[in-house]
């Protein structure tokens, strides 16, 4: 049975919360045949979401949410994946960076899809598709899924419950970093990825990861109950 099926009122959460924070999505069954687990012609479903976001839309100044983000400020996601400088914590104003008029319009045509629970979603870009470099480059998962958190860090937990409109949060702000990461590779010949970040692929970063801790691999689980099997 499918976690939906199992758990309605969950799948109403779900989607209250997607038609609060990203009315602009729908949803819809996906269905993928997965090469060697299946039968031919029996798909596998997926609950997922398609939709647009622009991260810079309304913001005024994308400079001001550059600035924010390079600096480790907290940042708003309004509704839409807007995303915003925090009132609270401005950034500082003097910012070494290029500017970066011209990203209010970036969009993003996104499709998201839950794996099965606890497991994080798996979010792709359609549109613009990224370029074999920004896959390898910017912050990319192999199958060219986005990354746009480190799971050990516990930004989002779908037992808290987080719903899929709290991870197309940290999509929004992953967006606006990769807007920005096109925009300086386009312009000024090298991508600026603004912030702080989990280097990919490094050796010895499992070792570093807390036993109670999410497990990198986004499966939901606790890193001693994944792949910290034999480190915990
Ligand atoms: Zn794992």
């Amino acid at each position: 049975m499918k976690w939906w099926e199992a758990s309605p009122e969950r799948w109403e959460w779900e989607v209250h919360r997607m038609s609060e924070k990203y009315p602009g999505s729908r949803s819809y069954d996906r269905r993928l045949w997965l090469r060697g687990v299946l039968p031919l012609g029996v798909p596998e479903v997926f609950k997922a979401w398609k939709g647009e976001i622009r991260p810079f839309d309304g913001v005024g100044n994308p400079d001001e949410v550059i600035a924010a983000l390079d600096q480790n400020r907290y940042v708003l996601v309004a509704r839409g994946g807007r995303v915003m400088a925090s009132p609270d914590d401005r950034p500082h104003k003097r910012s070494a960076l290029p500017t970066s008029a011209g990203l209010m319009e970036a969009t993003f045509l996104l499709e998201a899809t839950y794996k099965e629970p606890p497991a994080h979603p798996r979010v792709e870009l359609l549109r613009p598709r990224p370029s074999p470099e920004a896959v390898r480059e910017a912050h990319f998962y192999k199958d060219g899924s986005i990354c746009p958190l480190y799971p050990p860090d516990g930004t989002w937990d779908w037992s808290r419950p987080d719903s899929m409109a709290e991870y197309l949060d940290t999509v929004a702000i992953w967006l606006a970093k990769y807007a920005y990461w096109e925009f300086t590779r386009r312009h000024y010949g090298k991508g600026i990825w603004v912030g702080s970040a989990i280097p990919h692929g490094k050796l010895g970063l499992l070792s570093r990861i807390p036993c109670d801790s999410q497990c990198c691999c986004r499966s939901g689980l606790k890193f001693r109950e994944c792949h910290g099997r034999d480190l915990c």
